[in-house]
């Protein structure tokens, strides 16, 4: 806090960590001189990022690259797009990738980066000048045995395709496992789409049934957010016989109160296809919907068994948890990063619901990153069943890892500090090996 008192998502983050380590810093003072080690970036760059609008003006933004801990591997973390990134988002990002990564059981590092850039209203034109302007500046740190990006909030296949083209560009045509999520007909994995969805929805199977003796079946399920996350987390959650209710976006929530059938979900997914589309766009296609502006689903739904909030950082807060309770919800799973503010974490443990943090629930879509690059250093393609598999081990192998911990340090049901102390485990014993603590 001394060092960076402007930095709160950055010291919410790192706060929630190191209340979870409590019982190992008591062990001894080593493992609290190697959480010290790991609050500082090994590398955090920032460059400008000029690019050219359509009415031929020249704009510039900060582009951003935090490279945190290159312990277990390659620096590893998505790209951001978004008018909120600055140092603090993406320094809490990096933090949480470091035990993400480490909880995958592949040979990851932890990194971040991204920029304040709005795609929102943006042409395909820009999107391509600004992705060309923004690898240029980005290249000379990263290569595919020293930090591989991929993409998050603002950033998908399409972005991903034009930062490979001008990182061949800018490298003499090298075609190298540089980024992942990149299309599967040209060094892509596949299911690196679905995964961090699919693997959130995976990974609350396992939890339901080892915690509570429940399957996911006709379970009632609101879902924020509307984009790559929450739109596969449904899908599988369908595939499943969940009822997923709703979706929002940063305007309002839609709800359909007999639930999405996979119709419906495709009809978003089509209606949400289209670049700058709203919600508001599925609610003038679909009669048996209802749109609420400005509200967030936990506010909407009043009787729901599951909550996936997979939007952004602190968008389910204590009145939101309380909602939950109240609305019979017996299992929360974050699909985005940190999006339960720790206020109503305390809320919906102390309600006996089971808490899925984000670090273990989501590290789905990391885990196939590791994969595709896995399958691109041995210049191979892995079918779609295959990947599936692998991801679904994964998932219940990163659940039972945090709950085994939990167990032995707390107890089974707290799987955030079981997640927390896990991977902090793993990073700790490799910097000690590596002799940098
Ligand atoms: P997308 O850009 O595909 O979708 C983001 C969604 O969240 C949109 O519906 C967006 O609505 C909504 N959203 C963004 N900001 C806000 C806000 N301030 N308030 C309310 N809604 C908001 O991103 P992803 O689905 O890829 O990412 C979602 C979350 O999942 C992020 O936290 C990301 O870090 C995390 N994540 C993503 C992974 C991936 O593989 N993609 C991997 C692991 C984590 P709108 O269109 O209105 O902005």
């Amino acid at each position: 806090k001394k060092r960076d008192p402007d930095q709160s998502l950055f010291i919410q983050t790192v706060t929630e960590v190191a209340t979870s380590l409590g019982p190992l810093f008591a062990e001894t003072d080593e493992y609290f001189f190697a959480f010290k080690h790991m609050l500082e970036p090994e590398q955090l760059y920032q460059f400008r990022v000029p690019w050219v609008d359509d009415s031929g003006r020249t704009r510039v933004q900060r582009g951003f690259r935090v490279q945190f801990s290159s312990a277990l591997g390659p620096y590893k973390g998505g790209l951001r797009y978004h008018p909120s990134v600055g140092v603090d988002t993406i320094k809490f990002l990096g933090f949480e990738q470091i035990f993400k990564n480490a909880l995958t059981t592949l040979n990851l590092g932890g990194g971040k980066g991204g920029s304040d850039f709005d795609p929102k209203g943006k042409s395909e034109a820009e999107i391509m000048r600004f992705c060309q302007s923004f690898m240029t500046a980005l290249e000379p740190y990263i290569g595919p045995n020293r930090d591989v990006p991929a993409g998050d909030i603002g950033v998908g296949g399409r972005e991903i395709g034009y930062l490979f083209g001008q990182y061949k560009r800018l490298n003499q045509g090298r075609f190298e496992g540089v980024l992942t999520g990149k299309s599967a007909d040209w060094g892509g994995s596949y299911v690196r789409p679905e995964a961090t969805g699919w693997g959130l929805v995976f990974f609350s199977e396992e939890a339901m049934k080892d915690l509570k003796g429940e399957k996911l079946k006709n379970k009632r399920c609101a879902l924020s957010g509307s984009g790559n996350v929450a739109q596969f987390a449904a899908q599988q959650l369908l595939k499943l016989g969940a009822v997923p209710v709703t979706f929002s976006d940063s305007s309002g929530t839609i709800y359909e109160p007999d639930g999405f059938t996979v119709e419906k979900l495709d009809l978003l997914m089509e209606v949400k296809a289209v670049r700058g589309a709203r919600l508001t766009d599925y609610a003038a296609k679909s009669p048996t919907s209802s749109y609420h502006a400005g509200a967030r689903p936990w506010s909407v739904v009043d009787e729901l068994d599951l909550a996936f909030p997979c939007a952004t950082q602190n968008e389910l807060e204590e009145q939101d948890a309380i909602n939950l309770i109240k609305a019979g919800c017996i299992g929360v799973f974050e699909g985005a990063n940190m999006p339960t503010t720790p206020g109503a974490v305390e809320i919906l443990e102390a309600g006996g619901c089971v808490f899925g943090p984000a670090k273990a629930a989501n590290a789905g879509g990391v885990a196939v990153s590791g994969l595709e690059m896995a399958q691109n250093a041995q210049m191979t393609q892995w079918t779609g069943d295959d990947v599936e598999k692998k991801l679904n081990a994964i998932m219940k192998d990163i659940y039972h890892q945090c709950a085994d911990c939990a167990e032995t340090y707390h107890d089974r049901t707290q799987i955030k500090e079981g997640a927390n102390i896990a991977a902090f485990l793993k990073v700790a014993a490799a910097l000690r090996e590596q002799g940098a603590v």
